[in-house]
């Protein structure tokens, strides 16, 4: 299965080999500002699984996490927790068919915009859920 993406221009573009998983609408203060959107919403694949086909992101660290951007127009694409982490996340508005992906949870709540209306159909968290250990 290959899902593609890419940036405004078209200067940046990237294959998905796998479904994105966890989808979520994240509130803070730190995606909203690196998109200029109110939140951002993310869907996580193995980082074998993203493939950049054109370009090269520019990648920067903020908040002991990285943010890639398209260096060709600065769209946000992508998110780290660190160089090797297994999993790297992706802005599911940067794909060219974001329909299937609705997101299934919204979090950093505490950070949200007090015009934003939350779908209250899907769960949603003051900060993030508690990861089990
Ligand atoms: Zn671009
Ligand atoms: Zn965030």
């Amino acid at each position: 299965m290959e899902i593609t993406g890419g940036c405004v221009c078209g200067g940046t573009r990237y294959v998905l080999k796998s479904r994105p998983i966890a989808l979520i609408d994240c509130h803070c203060i730190d995606c909203r500002r690196s998109a200029g959107a109110p939140y951002v919403q993310w869907g996580s694949v193995p980082r074998a699984d993203l493939v950049i086909t054109k370009g090269e992101p520019r990648k920067i660290s903020y908040a002991n996490r990285i943010r890639c951007f398209a260096a060709c127009c600065g769209t946000h694409l992508f998110f780290e927790d660190s160089e090797d982490s297994e999993m790297i996340d992706v802005t599911i508005a940067s794909l060219d068919d974001p329909a299937a992906f609705a997101p299934q949870k919204a979090i950093w709540l505490e950070d949200k915009l007090p015009w934003v209306v939350i779908d209250e159909s899907i769960p949603s968290f003051q900060t993030v859920p508690k990861k089990k250990s």
